[in-house]
Protein backbone atom coordinates (compact mmCIF):
# COMPACT_ATOMS: atom_id res chain seq x y z
CA UNK A 1 0.00 0.00 0.00
CA UNK A 2 1.41 3.43 -0.52
CA UNK A 3 -0.90 5.74 1.82
CA UNK A 4 1.00 8.01 4.40
CA UNK A 5 0.30 6.06 7.12
CA UNK A 6 2.42 3.17 5.55
CA UNK A 7 5.37 4.92 5.54
CA UNK A 8 7.32 4.99 9.19
CA UNK A 9 8.81 8.54 9.25
CA UNK A 10 5.89 10.08 8.50
CA UNK A 11 3.64 8.07 10.53
CA UNK A 12 5.89 8.68 13.32
CA UNK A 13 4.84 12.42 13.33
CA UNK A 14 2.12 14.00 15.41
CA UNK A 15 0.12 15.03 12.58
CA UNK A 16 -1.89 12.08 13.54
CA UNK A 17 -3.14 13.17 17.00
CA UNK A 18 -5.08 15.88 14.67
CA UNK A 19 -6.69 12.30 12.38
CA UNK A 20 -8.01 11.24 15.88
CA UNK A 21 -5.35 8.30 16.46
CA UNK A 22 -2.56 8.06 18.90
CA UNK A 23 0.68 7.84 17.45
CA UNK A 24 1.80 4.09 18.45
CA UNK A 25 -2.08 3.15 18.82
CA UNK A 26 -2.89 0.44 15.68
CA UNK A 27 -3.00 2.27 12.51
CA UNK A 28 -6.35 2.78 10.19
CA UNK A 29 -5.51 0.42 7.17
CA UNK A 30 -6.85 3.41 4.46
CA UNK A 31 -5.47 6.80 3.89
CA UNK A 32 -7.63 9.46 6.17
CA UNK A 33 -8.42 11.97 3.38
CA UNK A 34 -11.28 11.10 0.76
CA UNK A 35 -11.85 13.47 -2.63
CA UNK A 36 -14.57 13.19 -5.32
CA UNK A 37 -12.19 12.46 -8.44
CA UNK A 38 -14.33 14.02 -11.28
CA UNK A 39 -12.55 11.41 -13.80
CA UNK A 40 -13.73 7.96 -11.54
CA UNK A 41 -17.08 10.34 -10.75
CA UNK A 42 -16.43 9.22 -7.12
CA UNK A 43 -15.51 9.39 -3.79
CA UNK A 44 -12.28 8.15 -3.36
CA UNK A 45 -9.21 7.54 -0.53
CA UNK A 46 -6.68 9.96 -1.62
CA UNK A 47 -3.63 8.14 -1.97
CA UNK A 48 -0.55 10.56 -2.48
CA UNK A 49 2.45 9.46 -4.95
CA UNK A 50 4.99 10.47 -2.49
CA UNK A 51 3.44 10.87 1.09
CA UNK A 52 6.73 13.07 2.05
CA UNK A 53 5.54 15.48 -0.66
CA UNK A 54 1.79 16.33 -2.11
CA UNK A 55 1.89 17.97 -5.44
CA UNK A 56 -0.79 20.47 -6.56
CA UNK A 57 -2.07 22.03 -9.50
CA UNK A 58 -4.90 24.60 -10.07
CA UNK A 59 -5.51 26.95 -13.14
CA UNK A 60 -5.34 29.98 -12.30
CA UNK A 61 -6.78 33.79 -13.63
CA UNK A 62 -6.41 34.99 -16.93
CA UNK A 63 -5.56 38.16 -16.23
CA UNK A 64 -7.61 40.91 -18.04
CA UNK A 65 -9.89 42.14 -15.79
CA UNK A 66 -10.97 42.29 -12.05
CA UNK A 67 -11.83 38.53 -10.23
CA UNK A 68 -15.09 37.71 -9.69
CA UNK A 69 -16.91 35.74 -6.99
CA UNK A 70 -17.32 32.95 -9.30
CA UNK A 71 -13.19 33.08 -9.81
CA UNK A 72 -13.13 33.50 -5.86
CA UNK A 73 -14.79 30.24 -5.39
CA UNK A 74 -12.48 28.31 -7.02
CA UNK A 75 -9.78 29.93 -5.23
CA UNK A 76 -11.20 29.42 -1.70
CA UNK A 77 -11.58 25.81 -2.77
CA UNK A 78 -7.86 25.41 -3.38
CA UNK A 79 -7.25 27.38 -0.40
CA UNK A 80 -8.78 25.09 1.94
CA UNK A 81 -7.43 21.92 0.20
CA UNK A 82 -4.50 23.35 0.53
CA UNK A 83 -4.44 23.97 4.14
CA UNK A 84 -5.72 20.97 4.69
CA UNK A 85 -2.99 19.09 2.87
CA UNK A 86 -0.34 21.30 4.66
CA UNK A 87 -1.94 19.80 7.74
CA UNK A 88 -1.93 16.29 7.12
CA UNK A 89 1.44 16.02 4.96
CA UNK A 90 4.60 17.46 5.90
CA UNK A 91 5.45 19.03 2.57
CA UNK A 92 2.93 20.26 -0.34
CA UNK A 93 3.74 22.37 -3.60
CA UNK A 94 1.08 23.94 -4.69
CA UNK A 95 1.37 25.48 -8.44
CA UNK A 96 -1.38 28.03 -9.82
CA UNK A 97 -0.69 29.52 -12.66
CA UNK A 98 -1.27 33.40 -14.54
CA UNK A 99 -2.43 33.15 -17.95
CA UNK A 100 -1.03 36.12 -19.87
CA UNK A 101 -0.93 35.83 -22.88
CA UNK A 102 -4.50 35.71 -24.62
CA UNK A 103 -6.80 37.00 -27.14
CA UNK A 104 -9.22 38.26 -24.54
CA UNK A 105 -6.20 40.05 -23.15
CA UNK A 106 -4.76 41.60 -26.50
CA UNK A 107 -8.30 42.72 -27.15
CA UNK A 108 -9.04 44.23 -23.78
CA UNK A 109 -5.16 45.89 -24.19
CA UNK A 110 -6.92 47.41 -27.31
CA UNK A 111 -10.10 48.74 -26.05
CA UNK A 112 -7.96 50.34 -23.34
CA UNK A 113 -5.45 51.92 -25.01
CA UNK A 114 -3.15 49.85 -23.28
CA UNK A 115 -0.01 48.48 -23.46
CA UNK A 116 -0.68 44.07 -22.62
CA UNK A 117 2.10 44.28 -20.45
CA UNK A 118 0.78 46.74 -18.22
CA UNK A 119 -2.61 45.43 -18.35
CA UNK A 120 -1.35 42.17 -17.38
CA UNK A 121 1.14 43.09 -14.90
CA UNK A 122 -1.72 45.18 -12.97
CA UNK A 123 -4.52 43.11 -13.33
CA UNK A 124 -2.18 40.49 -11.59
CA UNK A 125 -1.21 42.87 -9.27
CA UNK A 126 -5.47 43.48 -8.30
CA UNK A 127 -5.68 39.93 -8.19
CA UNK A 128 -3.05 39.39 -5.52
CA UNK A 129 -4.65 42.37 -3.70
CA UNK A 130 -8.00 40.46 -3.93
CA UNK A 131 -7.14 37.44 -2.48
CA UNK A 132 -4.80 38.50 0.10
CA UNK A 133 -8.05 40.50 1.36
CA UNK A 134 -9.95 37.28 1.26
CA UNK A 135 -7.49 35.81 3.03
CA UNK A 136 -6.14 33.13 0.26
CA UNK A 137 -2.54 32.24 0.77
CA UNK A 138 -0.79 32.61 -2.21
CA UNK A 139 1.10 29.39 -4.30
CA UNK A 140 4.33 28.14 -3.82
CA UNK A 141 5.07 28.74 -7.39
CA UNK A 142 3.07 30.78 -9.66
CA UNK A 143 4.08 30.55 -13.25
CA UNK A 144 3.38 32.98 -16.10
CA UNK A 145 2.32 31.67 -19.54
CA UNK A 146 4.84 34.04 -21.38
CA UNK A 147 7.85 32.90 -19.26
CA UNK A 148 7.27 29.31 -20.47
CA UNK A 149 6.75 29.11 -24.22
CA UNK A 150 9.81 27.22 -24.51
CA UNK A 151 8.14 24.59 -22.43
CA UNK A 152 5.26 24.64 -24.46
CA UNK A 153 6.86 24.66 -27.82
CA UNK A 154 8.93 21.46 -26.90
CA UNK A 155 6.07 19.93 -26.08
CA UNK A 156 4.28 21.08 -29.40
CA UNK A 157 7.67 19.73 -31.31
CA UNK A 158 7.29 16.07 -29.09
CA UNK A 159 3.20 16.03 -29.93
CA UNK A 160 3.75 16.78 -33.95
CA UNK A 161 6.83 14.00 -33.47
CA UNK A 162 5.07 10.91 -32.35
CA UNK A 163 1.75 11.68 -34.22
CA UNK A 164 -0.55 13.49 -32.18
CA UNK A 165 -0.47 16.87 -33.67
CA UNK A 166 0.14 17.85 -37.11
CA UNK A 167 0.63 21.83 -38.80
CA UNK A 168 -1.49 23.50 -40.87
CA UNK A 169 -1.69 26.92 -42.28
CA UNK A 170 0.75 28.27 -39.70
CA UNK A 171 -1.44 26.60 -36.71
CA UNK A 172 -0.43 23.67 -34.78
CA UNK A 173 -3.50 21.55 -33.94
CA UNK A 174 -3.82 18.23 -32.06
CA UNK A 175 -5.46 15.33 -33.37
CA UNK A 176 -7.66 14.09 -31.22
CA UNK A 177 -8.50 10.59 -33.15
CA UNK A 178 -4.60 10.20 -31.79
CA UNK A 179 -5.55 9.48 -28.54
CA UNK A 180 -8.08 6.97 -27.66
CA UNK A 181 -9.02 7.79 -24.38
CA UNK A 182 -9.81 11.57 -25.32
CA UNK A 183 -12.63 12.20 -23.49
CA UNK A 184 -12.07 10.21 -20.44
CA UNK A 185 -12.25 12.81 -18.10
CA UNK A 186 -15.28 14.81 -18.81
CA UNK A 187 -17.54 11.88 -19.87
CA UNK A 188 -17.75 13.01 -23.42
CA UNK A 189 -17.14 10.68 -26.22
CA UNK A 190 -15.54 12.62 -29.74
CA UNK A 191 -19.01 11.14 -31.74
CA UNK A 192 -21.33 13.27 -29.26
CA UNK A 193 -18.81 16.12 -29.41
CA UNK A 194 -18.31 15.77 -33.35
CA UNK A 195 -22.35 15.80 -33.49
CA UNK A 196 -22.75 18.65 -30.99
CA UNK A 197 -20.27 20.95 -33.28
CA UNK A 198 -22.40 24.03 -33.81
CA UNK A 199 -19.24 25.93 -34.14
CA UNK A 200 -17.93 26.79 -38.09
CA UNK A 201 -15.10 23.94 -38.11
CA UNK A 202 -12.17 25.94 -39.71
CA UNK A 203 -10.88 24.27 -43.48
CA UNK A 204 -7.66 23.54 -41.70
CA UNK A 205 -8.64 21.27 -39.20
CA UNK A 206 -8.69 17.39 -40.26
CA UNK A 207 -11.23 16.58 -37.47
CA UNK A 208 -13.87 19.06 -35.89
CA UNK A 209 -12.63 18.34 -32.31
CA UNK A 210 -9.25 19.04 -33.30
CA UNK A 211 -7.84 22.31 -30.76
CA UNK A 212 -5.35 24.71 -31.51
CA UNK A 213 -1.60 23.97 -29.70
CA UNK A 214 0.18 26.88 -31.68
CA UNK A 215 -1.61 30.04 -33.85
CA UNK A 216 -0.15 32.58 -35.88
CA UNK A 217 0.22 35.90 -34.79
CA UNK A 218 -0.40 39.62 -37.19
CA UNK A 219 2.33 42.35 -36.60
CA UNK A 220 -0.21 43.59 -33.51
CA UNK A 221 -0.65 40.19 -31.67
CA UNK A 222 1.76 38.97 -29.25
CA UNK A 223 3.83 36.39 -30.89
CA UNK A 224 7.03 34.17 -30.69
CA UNK A 225 9.29 32.87 -33.30
CA UNK A 226 8.73 28.99 -33.62
CA UNK A 227 9.22 26.26 -36.29
CA UNK A 228 6.08 26.92 -37.32
CA UNK A 229 6.41 30.63 -37.94
CA UNK A 230 5.64 33.33 -35.33
CA UNK A 231 2.69 32.79 -33.68
CA UNK A 232 1.32 32.24 -29.72
CA UNK A 233 0.37 29.47 -27.91
CA UNK A 234 -3.30 28.17 -27.39
CA UNK A 235 -4.69 27.94 -23.76
CA UNK A 236 -4.87 24.44 -23.18
CA UNK A 237 -0.99 23.98 -23.78
CA UNK A 238 -0.07 26.61 -21.28
CA UNK A 239 -1.02 24.52 -18.61
CA UNK A 240 0.17 21.20 -19.53
CA UNK A 241 3.99 22.85 -19.99
CA UNK A 242 3.80 24.79 -16.57
CA UNK A 243 2.33 21.66 -14.57
CA UNK A 244 5.27 19.36 -16.03
CA UNK A 245 7.84 21.95 -15.61
CA UNK A 246 7.22 22.29 -11.73
CA UNK A 247 5.65 19.11 -10.96
CA UNK A 248 6.80 16.34 -13.83
CA UNK A 249 5.12 13.48 -15.69
CA UNK A 250 2.75 12.35 -12.64
CA UNK A 251 1.43 14.89 -10.29
CA UNK A 252 -1.59 14.36 -7.34
CA UNK A 253 -4.47 17.04 -7.75
CA UNK A 254 -5.68 18.80 -10.65
CA UNK A 255 -8.22 21.50 -10.00
CA UNK A 256 -9.85 23.87 -11.11
CA UNK A 257 -14.39 25.23 -11.56
CA UNK A 258 -16.47 22.62 -13.00
CA UNK A 259 -16.48 25.43 -16.74
CA UNK A 260 -12.54 23.84 -17.20
CA UNK A 261 -13.62 20.49 -17.07
CA UNK A 262 -14.36 20.27 -20.70
CA UNK A 263 -12.79 21.33 -22.91
CA UNK A 264 -9.68 23.02 -20.91
CA UNK A 265 -9.00 20.47 -18.52
CA UNK A 266 -9.96 17.09 -21.02
CA UNK A 267 -7.32 18.88 -23.44
CA UNK A 268 -4.89 19.55 -20.78
CA UNK A 269 -4.96 15.82 -20.30
CA UNK A 270 -5.09 14.69 -24.10
CA UNK A 271 -1.79 16.90 -24.68
CA UNK A 272 -0.13 16.00 -21.39
CA UNK A 273 -0.79 12.07 -22.09
CA UNK A 274 0.44 11.67 -25.33
CA UNK A 275 3.73 13.84 -24.81
CA UNK A 276 4.83 11.71 -21.65
CA UNK A 277 3.03 8.39 -21.88
CA UNK A 278 4.78 7.24 -19.18
CA UNK A 279 3.17 9.75 -16.73
CA UNK A 280 -0.07 9.82 -15.68
CA UNK A 281 -0.36 13.29 -15.47
CA UNK A 282 -3.13 14.33 -12.22
CA UNK A 283 -4.04 11.61 -10.08
CA UNK A 284 -6.98 13.81 -8.67
CA UNK A 285 -9.14 16.14 -10.35
CA UNK A 286 -11.55 17.79 -8.31
CA UNK A 287 -13.55 20.50 -9.50
CA UNK A 288 -15.88 22.67 -8.18
CA UNK A 289 -19.56 23.96 -8.77
CA UNK A 290 -20.71 27.05 -9.83
CA UNK A 291 -21.92 29.90 -8.14
CA UNK A 292 -25.57 31.95 -8.76
CA UNK A 293 -26.44 35.75 -7.61
CA UNK A 294 -29.43 35.55 -5.96
CA UNK A 295 -31.03 32.44 -8.00
CA UNK A 296 -29.77 33.72 -11.07
CA UNK A 297 -26.58 33.02 -13.52
CA UNK A 298 -23.62 35.66 -12.96
CA UNK A 299 -23.49 37.59 -16.25
CA UNK A 300 -22.38 41.25 -17.16
CA UNK A 301 -25.75 41.50 -19.54
CA UNK A 302 -27.95 40.73 -16.27
CA UNK A 303 -26.25 43.46 -14.20
CA UNK A 304 -25.97 40.84 -11.63
CA UNK A 305 -21.78 40.29 -12.35
CA UNK A 306 -20.02 40.65 -8.99
CA UNK A 307 -16.45 41.01 -8.62
CA UNK A 308 -14.56 40.48 -5.43
CA UNK A 309 -14.16 44.30 -4.76
CA UNK A 310 -18.09 44.59 -5.12
CA UNK A 311 -18.72 42.81 -2.71
CA UNK A 312 -15.44 44.02 -0.13
CA UNK A 313 -17.56 47.52 -0.67
CA UNK A 314 -20.15 46.38 1.69
CA UNK A 315 -19.29 43.59 3.85
CA UNK A 316 -16.12 42.33 5.62
CA UNK A 317 -14.05 39.80 3.41
CA UNK A 318 -14.24 37.19 6.58
CA UNK A 319 -18.22 37.35 6.06
CA UNK A 320 -17.61 36.79 2.36
CA UNK A 321 -15.17 34.00 2.81
CA UNK A 322 -17.60 32.51 5.46
CA UNK A 323 -20.67 32.59 2.68
CA UNK A 324 -18.84 30.65 0.10
CA UNK A 325 -17.20 28.01 2.25
CA UNK A 326 -21.11 27.07 3.92
CA UNK A 327 -21.60 25.56 0.40
CA UNK A 328 -20.21 22.11 0.08
CA UNK A 329 -17.76 22.92 -3.36
CA UNK A 330 -19.58 20.70 -5.08
CA UNK A 331 -23.00 22.12 -4.79
CA UNK A 332 -24.50 25.38 -6.68
CA UNK A 333 -23.83 28.14 -4.57
CA UNK A 334 -26.01 30.55 -4.47
CA UNK A 335 -24.85 34.32 -3.44
CA UNK A 336 -27.23 36.42 -1.19
CA UNK A 337 -27.28 39.70 0.30
CA UNK A 338 -29.53 37.69 3.27
CA UNK A 339 -26.53 35.08 3.27
CA UNK A 340 -24.18 37.60 3.24
CA UNK A 341 -25.34 39.49 6.44
CA UNK A 342 -26.54 36.06 8.14
CA UNK A 343 -22.35 35.01 7.53
CA UNK A 344 -21.48 38.78 9.40
CA UNK A 345 -23.96 37.42 12.25
CA UNK A 346 -22.25 34.21 12.65
CA UNK A 347 -18.87 35.93 12.72
CA UNK A 348 -20.27 38.36 14.95
CA UNK A 349 -21.32 35.31 17.27
CA UNK A 350 -18.17 33.57 16.95
CA UNK A 351 -15.62 36.80 17.66
CA UNK A 352 -18.30 37.05 21.08
CA UNK A 353 -16.88 33.82 21.93
CA UNK A 354 -13.08 34.14 21.56
CA UNK A 355 -13.42 37.97 22.81
CA UNK A 356 -15.64 36.16 26.45
CA UNK A 357 -12.19 35.07 27.72
CA UNK A 358 -8.76 33.74 27.50
CA UNK A 359 -8.17 31.38 23.97
CA UNK A 360 -5.90 28.48 25.22
CA UNK A 361 -3.72 27.22 22.23
CA UNK A 362 -5.21 23.55 20.82
CA UNK A 363 -5.47 21.58 18.22
CA UNK A 364 -7.49 21.51 15.32
CA UNK A 365 -10.43 19.75 16.80
CA UNK A 366 -11.23 16.05 16.26
CA UNK A 367 -14.58 17.11 14.38
CA UNK A 368 -13.39 19.84 11.99
CA UNK A 369 -10.29 17.69 10.91
CA UNK A 370 -13.15 14.49 10.45
CA UNK A 371 -15.88 16.94 8.23
CA UNK A 372 -12.86 18.53 5.89
CA UNK A 373 -11.16 15.09 5.46
CA UNK A 374 -14.11 14.16 4.00
CA UNK A 375 -14.31 15.16 0.57
CA UNK A 376 -13.73 18.98 2.21
CA UNK A 377 -16.49 19.41 3.71
CA UNK A 378 -17.12 22.71 4.57
CA UNK A 379 -20.61 23.08 5.68
CA UNK A 380 -20.29 20.25 8.56
CA UNK A 381 -16.80 22.18 9.24
CA UNK A 382 -18.54 25.39 9.98
CA UNK A 383 -21.58 23.35 12.12
CA UNK A 384 -18.51 22.12 14.71
CA UNK A 385 -17.72 26.00 14.62
CA UNK A 386 -21.40 26.66 15.85
CA UNK A 387 -20.97 24.26 18.52
CA UNK A 388 -17.86 25.19 19.81
CA UNK A 389 -18.81 28.85 19.82
CA UNK A 390 -21.88 27.81 21.71
CA UNK A 391 -19.96 25.99 24.66
CA UNK A 392 -17.16 28.99 24.68
CA UNK A 393 -19.66 31.27 25.19
CA UNK A 394 -21.11 29.21 27.97
CA UNK A 395 -17.72 29.94 29.20
CA UNK A 396 -15.39 26.52 28.25
CA UNK A 397 -12.69 28.08 27.29
CA UNK A 398 -10.99 24.71 26.09
CA UNK A 399 -14.21 25.23 23.72
CA UNK A 400 -13.00 28.74 22.39
CA UNK A 401 -9.26 27.21 21.67
CA UNK A 402 -10.77 24.35 19.47
CA UNK A 403 -12.97 27.17 17.90
CA UNK A 404 -9.82 29.48 16.72
CA UNK A 405 -7.85 26.26 15.86
CA UNK A 406 -10.55 24.51 13.56
CA UNK A 407 -11.76 27.77 12.32
CA UNK A 408 -8.11 28.63 11.06
CA UNK A 409 -8.10 25.39 8.76
CA UNK A 410 -11.30 27.54 7.24
CA UNK A 411 -8.45 30.25 6.91
CA UNK A 412 -11.20 32.34 9.32
CA UNK A 413 -11.18 33.96 12.94
CA UNK A 414 -7.69 34.54 12.53
CA UNK A 415 -7.93 38.22 13.31
CA UNK A 416 -8.41 40.21 16.39
CA UNK A 417 -11.43 39.96 17.75
CA UNK A 418 -11.45 43.79 19.01
CA UNK A 419 -10.86 44.52 15.19
CA UNK A 420 -13.72 42.66 14.34
CA UNK A 421 -15.64 44.53 16.27
CA UNK A 422 -14.71 47.88 15.42
CA UNK A 423 -15.29 47.09 11.76
CA UNK A 424 -14.42 50.36 9.93
CA UNK A 425 -10.77 49.06 10.48
CA UNK A 426 -11.06 46.61 7.00
CA UNK A 427 -9.76 49.11 4.37
CA UNK A 428 -6.26 49.21 6.66
CA UNK A 429 -6.10 45.70 7.50
CA UNK A 430 -6.37 45.09 3.45
CA UNK A 431 -3.56 47.52 2.82
CA UNK A 432 -1.23 45.62 5.40
CA UNK A 433 -1.91 42.29 4.15
CA UNK A 434 -1.79 43.13 0.42
CA UNK A 435 2.13 44.36 1.63
CA UNK A 436 2.17 41.33 3.63
CA UNK A 437 1.00 39.16 0.58
CA UNK A 438 3.74 40.69 -1.94
CA UNK A 439 6.39 39.99 0.31
CA UNK A 440 5.58 36.23 0.45
CA UNK A 441 5.96 36.42 -3.32
CA UNK A 442 8.90 37.83 -2.88
CA UNK A 443 10.54 35.72 -0.89
CA UNK A 444 9.69 32.71 -2.99
CA UNK A 445 10.63 34.25 -5.88
CA UNK A 446 13.76 34.48 -3.43
CA UNK A 447 14.01 38.33 -3.94
CA UNK A 448 14.87 38.58 0.02
CA UNK A 449 16.27 42.39 -0.76
CA UNK A 450 12.49 43.39 -1.57
CA UNK A 451 11.16 41.14 1.56
CA UNK A 452 13.49 42.82 3.56
CA UNK A 453 11.95 46.12 2.71
CA UNK A 454 8.54 45.29 2.98
CA UNK A 455 9.05 43.93 6.20
CA UNK A 456 10.85 47.15 6.90
CA UNK A 457 7.92 48.85 5.81
CA UNK A 458 5.16 47.49 7.55
CA UNK A 459 7.54 47.92 10.98
CA UNK A 460 7.74 51.15 10.47
CA UNK A 461 3.23 51.33 10.49
CA UNK A 462 3.76 49.35 13.68
CA UNK A 463 3.40 46.51 12.60
CA UNK A 464 5.28 42.90 13.55
CA UNK A 465 5.17 39.63 11.38
CA UNK A 466 5.47 36.50 12.52
CA UNK A 467 6.53 34.10 10.29
CA UNK A 468 5.17 30.15 10.78
CA UNK A 469 5.00 26.86 8.77
CA UNK A 470 0.94 28.25 8.09
CA UNK A 471 1.82 31.21 6.71
CA UNK A 472 2.45 34.74 8.12
CA UNK A 473 0.48 36.28 11.05
CA UNK A 474 0.34 39.77 11.91
CA UNK A 475 -0.25 42.10 14.87
CA UNK A 476 -0.39 45.65 15.72
CA UNK A 477 3.34 46.40 17.83
ZN1 LIG B 1 -5.43 25.10 -16.95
Amino acid sequence: MKGFLGSQDIASKPLLAHLGCMPHSHLPPHPVLSLHDSQSRATVPFTPIDPAHVKVYYCGPTVYDLAHIGNLRAMLTADVLVRLLRHVYPRVTFVRNITDVDDKITARARANGEDIGSLTQRTTEEFHQDLASMNVLPPDIEPRATHNIGEMQAMIARLIENGHAYEAEGHVLFSVGSFPSYGALSGRNPEELEAGARVEVAPYKKAPGDFVLWKPSDADQPGWDSPWGRGRPGWHIECSAMSHRYLGDSFDIHGGGSDLLFPHHENERAQSLCCFPHGKFANYWVHNAMLLVEGEKMSKSLGNFLTIRDVLAQAPAEALRLLLLGAHYRSTLNYTQAGLQEARKTLDRFYRALAAGPVPETDVPEGVMQALADDLNTPKAIAELHALAAQALAGDRQAAGALKAGAGMLGLLQGDPEQWFKGDASDEDTAIEALINERLVARKARDFAKADALRDQLQAQGIVLEDTKDGTSWRRA
